[in-house]
Parts: C-alpha cells; structure tokens; sequence
C-alpha cells in the first residue's frame, strides 16, 4: 500500500515537472504557430542575445531561458522534429529522443549560440574572446519619417556562418586535425647555421594552410571557407524626432565567422533628399521643409499685392497631414524676407532629449516670406498703375538719393605726393 502511494506520488511528480518545465516552444521564441524558418532563426538570434547568461551574470532564471531557447530552436528548425512536436507536443519529442532520433540537432545551447554569432558561444567580455570588427551602413529615410515615426525594414549583405555545414566547412562534419604541425598551424623547422649552431625557424603550416585542420570532404555550400554572403533583414524603428545621423547599434550583427564573436552593425540614420512620392501623404508642403535640430524652415512666396496690402490666408500642411494656417488681415504688411516664428510647429524632441517629467515637446517652424513682382503686366493695367504712382510722388515723393546726402557727380581721389 505504502509502496503504491510513493510510487502514484511519484508519477504525479514528475507530470507536474512537466507541465512546469515544458513551456510552448512557440510561445518561448515568441513567434507564431506556422512562423517560417526565418522568422524562428530570428526569434532564436534576438532572444538567445538577451538572456545570455554572459549578459545576465548571476540569474538562474536567464540562464534556464537561455538554455530552453536553445532547445525550442533545435526542434522547431528541424522539420522532422517540428512535425512531432507540432502533433505530440514535449512528450513526442521526449520519445523521439529516446527511440533513437537524429541526435545530431541536438546542440550544446553554448555551442547553438556560437552557430549564429561565432566565437566559442560567449560575449566575452573581459574573457579575452576574439570580436570581429563592426560593419557601418547608412540608412536614409525621408524627414516625413522622422517626424511621425514609422516601423521599417532594411537588408545589408554580411558574411554568415554556414549553416549546411554549421561552421565547421566539412560536408560530412568530420574535420581532422593537421597531422604536419598536429594543430598548431605553424612549424619549427630547425635550421643548421653552423656546426652545432642551430637555429629555430617558424613558419606557417603549408599542408593545411595555418588552420590546424584539414577537411577531407569540403561543405559544397561554402567550399569549405565555413562562411557564405547573404542579405539579412533587419526591423527599423525610426523613433519620432531621432536627429539625424543618429547611430543605432545592432549587436553582433556584423560579419559573422567561427574564429571570432560578431561584432556590432551599426547604422547611420540619415535622411533622403526631399522627393513627392506617388500617394497623397507623400504630397504635403511638408516633404519640403528643411531640417535644423528640432527646427523646421520653409519659404512662402507672397505676391506684392499679399506682402504690401494684406488679406491673404495660406494652407501649409504639415508631416503629418494637419494644416498650418497663415494668414494676415487687410493693411498687414509683410516685408520680405521677414522670417515668422511658429512655436511647436517645428520637430517633435526626440524622447531621450525630453526634460524628465515632459512627455512631449516640439520645435518651431520658421517660415521665411519671399515677395515676388510682376514682370509683365497688361498695357491698361500698367497704365493706371502708373498714373497712381504719379500723382503720390508728386504730393508725397522723396529722393531716397538726395535723402541719403549723395553727390551728383563722381568724387575725385588725391593724388600719392598729394597726402
Ligand atoms: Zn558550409
Ligand atoms: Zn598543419
């Protein structure tokens, strides 16, 4: 009876270890039911960086994530294993290992992690890991999307690991080490100077070219380098009022290679040269304006009539669509080239340069009044235009010549000997 409710106890036992332990893999990595084999590297690459134990020093919880990442990749990027775990869940897989399935997908998550970014599987900071350099690119959007903020993608092409032969450059996995320099990739040769004089000499192992290892049967995806090219595509977010030239970092998304941990890629955000696009929101005065910091500038042209008598309205619309009036009433003049300041009309302050407690803030628009005269006019037209003219010159007139005090003829310099 005793035996019995131990053995019942258990059984429970290790079912609730199992309900506990087994989180949906899908869930885990964060992706969807029928998420393409992209989409689940992807999920693997973002993850797998945040809650490396390397990055979460002393936190069992990451660590358990970390590895749990690994092992839903491993099954999910394997079709065989994705279509028992799709149908039979954990306890599928379970059996699955033990009667004798493909072992090879099953990866050290150190070594998984290594896969996709190099190096032995860790960051390596301070543990004296090798880091690739890191890749620059610019990436240009138009200031519409600095303005209103928009969620996009970019591709750059990068040196990846192989992932046919997963880095190792041989087809059949099998590498061998370099019987010549037995791994080291160099040699010491002893030279004779003299009689009993010697010299050591090292050099670089010529059988397997310094690498330490031979491989019999290269990968034929990659010939054996252990790395191909291809695009990669990354999400964009471009964050309303981000300056431009902002640099954002993508961590160890630069070239791949087995010798050394990836370094980061780092993106110049910078903006494309003002163009109207196809579609209405493409269209706006705003696709215009100028950018300086949190200020934008634009010119509007005014015709005499507007600048000198007034009663005029303009529409100007925005980044965003919405519509900034301008107006002035009947005997406003405006001079031109006056430059009109419209408070919170400019760009919206990128939120790490808000005040703390400021939840939004905007720049100014500076609009700069340019006047444009008629060249032509009809006969009648400029016939009154001048009678006008006339009769308040005549009443009212001045010489802005004689005003100013100018002489009517040129002024002679003196002579050299003369000073
Ligand atoms: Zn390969
Ligand atoms: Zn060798």
């Amino acid at each position: 009876m005793g035996t019995m409710l131990l053995r019942i106890l258990a059984v429970l036992g290790c079912l609730m270890m199992m309900v506990l332990g087994a989180e949906d893999f899908y869930k885990l990595l964060g992706i969807r039911k029928d998420a393409s084999e992209r989409e689940i590297k992807k999920a693997y690459r973002t993850l797998s960086k945040k809650y490396h134990p390397d990055k979460n020093p002393g936190d069992d919880t990451a660590h358990d994530k970390f590895v749990a990442i690994a092992e839903a990749y491993d099954v999910l990027s394997d079709e065989e294993t994705r279509r028992i775990y799709d149908q039979y869940g954990h306890d599928g897989i379970e059996q699955h290992k033990r009667g004798g399935g493909r072992p090879a997908q099953h990866h050290d998550p150190f070594d998984l992690f290594s896969r996709f970014f190099g190096g032995s599987g860790h960051f390596g900071h301070g543990g004296g890991e090798r880091h690739g350099p890191n890749m620059e690119v610019r990436v240009a959007v138009p200031l519409r999307d600095f303005y209103n903020g928009r969620q996009t993608e970019f591709t750059v092409e990068k040196q990846a690991i192989c992932s046919a032969c997963e880095g190792t450059g041989s087809q059949d996995g099998h590498v061998e080490t370099c019987d010549v320099c037995g791994g080291r990739g160099m040699r010491i040769q002893r030279q004779q100077l003299a009689p009993g004089l010697f010299q050591q000499v090292q050099s670089m192992c010529d059988k397997c070219g310094g690498k330490g290892k031979t491989i019999k049967h290269p990968c034929p995806v990659c010939g054996g380098s252990r790395v191909v090219r291809e695009p990669e595509t990354h999400e964009l977010h471009v964050e309303r009022g981000m300056p431009k030239g902002v640099r954002i970092n993508y961590e160890n998304e630069a070239d791949e290679s087995p010798d050394w941990v990836a370094g980061d890629l780092i993106v110049h955000l910078v903006e494309t040269d003002p163009q109207y696009g196809e579609q209405d929101h493409e269209r706006t005065d705003g696709t215009f304006f100028r950018r300086r910091g949190k200020d934008l500038f634009w010119r509007e042209v005014l015709s005499l009539r507007e600048a000198w008598m007034g009663d005029w309205t303009r529409n100007i619309t925005h980044l965003d669509g919405h519509i900034v009036q301008l107006s002035r009433k009947r005997g406003e003049v405006v001079q031109p080239n006056t430059v009109e300041v419209i408070e919170n009309e400019g760009m919206p302050i990128w939120h790490q340069h808000l005040p703390e407690g400021v939840e939004e803030a905007y720049g100014s628009l500076h609009v700069e009044y340019v006047v444009i005269l008629p060249d032509q006019m009809e006969k009648g037209m400029e016939k009154e235009f001048w009678s006008v003219w006339e009769k308040w010159r005549k009443k009212k007139g001045v010489s802005l010549d004689q005003a100013n005090g100018r002489p009517e003829g040129p002024i002679r310099m003196p002579e050299h000997d003369e000073l």
